[in-house]
């Protein structure tokens, strides 16, 4: 519990006195705990096709106990949703209404996945709208799930078929607890001819060390989601360098030292940012596999009271920077780099006194579109991860009974993440299990818009 009101409304007199109230009471989020079985109870799995028999065929490896059909008084851990064969809205009827029989009897923290193919503008007039039901399903059930389950979905790209690999890495990312905070959001996966784990076999944990032997650099890791990166980072297995400003610099040993990694104090705004990461990264430890451009600041101010110091400074560190390190890693022809960026709600959404960081996390996504093929071609990929309202230091000076409004806008989850959310969000984008995922900006928001 992140403090003293997710206390007060946990407790026995409290819960009574919240529900009185009205008061939201957030459930606990169910997180990834090494050991603990991927699902919290049987996995329901509806609909019909190859598709659907080769993950039966799958999840049935992973141990999982599948069942295809909704039975009376089992509490599932998940229901996944395969339609990708859909061609008509008729065909999502029976699904649905076995779904909704099957959400009033989730075990805590279940997950709802869908998995089917992305409305194109080629499609069928019919096959699109079906496509595109989907989505509106997904959102709308995400919102109605209590006690800290989630709805996500999964686009199955050209060639993708239930045996793929990344559509499995992703399916157990959902599936996991390390996607407590991502809800009511799709990931496309497509396929890939560069060397992605077997995940269809028990054996494949996808929390072992799926990041063994790559190193990894974090900007912006002294303290706050940036520390959480590194920590996840290293606890998949990877070498992990942390860079932030000299001024940062005794709490980025700090994080190095607990981690056994190095620190390299840089300003990321400077020139040659990027040349310094990559001669740091190669001459200490031999590589560089994976960067997340982690850094950034505020500068709020509404506009019509902004002045240049404050706009610029804030594309300076959260844009521009990137642009300039991604032209050195990309110029360094480094085989198979992964980079995860930072974006921002407020970039999606728009925020009311941050137009400069808005635009600076929009920006982002835009380099992420842009910038990801190239690194595709080189066997790697560039996505974002966009965090909504994350439950860190400054946040936690937030007065308890605004906080408390704040999460009743907070719609199903009510409670903001961790910074630990998105760190295995990045963690996962940065695997070889996300190979055929690029260009793409994934939430870690509790299904808000609300966030920095
Ligand atoms: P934070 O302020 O706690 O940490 C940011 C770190 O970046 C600091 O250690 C800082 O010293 C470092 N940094 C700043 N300028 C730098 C520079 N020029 N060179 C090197 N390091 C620099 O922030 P946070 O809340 O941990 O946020 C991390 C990232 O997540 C940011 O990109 C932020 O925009 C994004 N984000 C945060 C939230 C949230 O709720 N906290 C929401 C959405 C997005």
């Amino acid at each position: 519990m992140a403090d003293a009101y997710m206390d007060l409304v946990g407790s026995g007199f409290g819960k009574v006195l919240a529900k009185q109230l009205g008061l939201p009471q957030p459930p606990t989020l169910r997180r990834y705990v090494e050991g603990e079985p991927i699902a919290p109870g049987p996995v329901l799995l509806l609909g019909a096709g190859d598709t659907a028999q080769q993950l039966a065929d799958v999840l049935l490896g992973w141990g999982l106990d599948v069942r295809r059909h909704f039975t009376d008084g089992v509490r599932f851990g998940a229901v996944l949703l395969v339609a990708d064969s859909f061609e008509a809205p008729s065909e999502l009827s029976a699904p649905a209404l076995e779904l909704g029989r099957a959400v009033k009897s989730l075990a805590r923290g279940a997950r709802v996945i869908s998995l089917s193919k992305q409305a194109a503008s080629q499609d069928a007039p019919a096959v699109a709208a079906v496509r595109r039901g989907i989505e509106g399903l997904v959102r709308s059930v995400a919102r109605e799930l209590r006690g800290g389950a989630t709805a996500n979905g999964l686009f199955l790209g050209d060639g993708v078929d239930g045996f793929n690999a990344s559509l499995l890495g992703a399916l157990r990312f959902f599936l996991s607890g390390k996607s407590a905070y991502v809800d009511g959001q799709f990931l496309s996966v497509s396929t890939t001819d560069s060397e992605v784990p077997d995940v269809r076999t028990a054996q494949y944990d996808g929390a072992a060390s799926p990041l063994a032997g790559k190193v990894a650099v974090v900007t912006g890791a002294a303290r706050g989601i940036g520390a959480a990166i590194a920590r996840v980072l290293k606890r998949d297995g990877a070498t992990v360098v942390v860079v932030d400003v000299p001024a940062a610099g005794d709490a980025l040993t700090k994080v190095a030292n607990e981690l056994g990694g190095t620190a390299l104090q840089l300003d990321i705004t400077r020139a040659d940012a990027g040349q310094v990461i990559l001669d740091h990264a190669r001459g200490r430890h031999g590589s560089l596999d994976i960067v997340v451009h982690n850094a950034g600041i505020t500068r709020d101010k509404l506009l019509a009271n902004m002045d240049q110091a404050k706009w610029d400074s804030v594309i300076a560190v959260n844009l521009e920077s990137q642009l300039r390190m991604n032209e050195a890693f990309l110029a360094a022809d480094l085989p198979g780099l992964r980079i995860v960026t930072l974006a921002s709600t407020s970039g999606i959404a728009g925020n009311r006194g941050q137009t400069n960081y808005a635009a600076s996390k929009a920006g982002v996504m835009g380099v992420v579109a842009s910038t990801s093929p190239a690194l595709e071609a080189r066997g790697g990929g560039m996505n974002a991860v966009a965090p909504g309202f994350i439950e860190t230091e400054m946040t936690a000076k937030i007065p308890v009974a605004t906080r408390a409004v704040g999460r009743l806008l907070l719609p199903s989850l009510m409670q903001g993440g961790l910074p630990l959310d998105v760190a295995e969000a990045v963690s996962f984008l940065a695997s070889p299990a996300a190979n055929g995922i690029n260009g793409q900006t994934l939430r870690v928001c509790g299904q808000s818009l609300i966030g920095a």
